[in-house]
């Protein structure tokens, strides 16, 4: 049978509404909701009290945390994949204030194949995007560009399919560029300044990595954090309480190359 890449989404978009119709139709008041308690993939620490002071951040490094596969939804179309006045609910606060793990999964489907339970993050966005790492992006058979993860440039096109209906979005997957969250005050204790790319040091038990072009973004609001997606996080041996460390000579903790 010879069908376009369109059909064939259109044919998957089918199947799976069918399978959440059924998941809808076994009891479940919300077909996404999440057991609580029970997050289903790493989104990070949860927001921790004492801050390091931006000296103690350049000695001693500061957290990294996996982004595994996520969207952000416009609160349009969150109305179209979950139904009419829906918004995001927070199911698990992030690192990053205000910014929060929501209940809502979706599913995703490419043209090669589907990713299922794929969670939201907020609040809502004025665009929406989906960021997924090189693995996935195989399994759902698109060529997703490097960006930065907020709002910049043209991604890949995906379709987005929720409990009350779906959403093909042209040009919002993305494989996010990895980046380091920082303060202000925090960047100039480092030594770098928004925009930048350095190179950044995961010394994570027997495996560990130094990961090249590292995009350094700084704003009031940010905390000190690296973010790498799955495929980054599982080849450095990132687990929970990771640390990163940025190998430039005012960091103070430059190894061999960079002196
Ligand atoms: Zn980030």
């Amino acid at each position: 049978m010879n069908i376009s890449q369109e059909q064939l989404v259109q044919l998957v978009t089918r199947e799976v509404l069918a399978q959440l119709g059924q998941q809808l139709g076994q009891g479940s008041a919300n077909g996404t909701r999440a057991e609580p308690g029970k997050p289903t993939t790493p989104f990070g620490a949860e927001a921790s009290a004492g801050q390091p002071s931006p000296d103690q951040i350049a000695a001693e490094g500061f957290p990294c945390n996996i982004s595994a596969r996520h969207g952000h939804l416009t609160p349009e179309h969150v109305e179209q994949l979950f139904g009419p006045g829906q918004r995001l609910t927070p199911f698990k606060y992030l690192y990053q204030e205000g910014q929060f793990a929501s209940e809502q999964l979706v599913q995703i489907v490419g043209p090669r194949g589907s990713i299922s339970n794929v969670r939201i993050l907020g609040p809502e966005r004025s665009k929406s995007q989906f960021e997924v790492s090189r693995t996935d992006s195989l399994t759902l058979g698109v060529t997703p560009p490097i960006l930065q993860s907020v709002n910049h440039g043209t991604g890949a096109p995906i379709t987005i399919v929720g409990p009350r209906g779906s959403v093909h979005l042209p040009d919002s997957l993305i494989r996010a560029k990895r980046h380091v969250h920082l303060h202000p005050d925090e960047a100039s204790t480092l030594g770098v300044k928004d925009g930048d790319e350095v190179p950044v040091e995961i010394p994570a038990g027997d495996q560990g990595l130094v990961f090249y072009n590292v995009l350094i973004r700084t704003d009031p609001a940010f905390k000190a954090e690296m973010h790498i997606d799955t495929d980054e996080g599982n080849a450095a041996g990132v687990q929970p309480g990771a640390k990163a460390m940025l190998l430039t000579p005012r960091a103070g903790i430059c190894r061999t190359f960079c002196r």
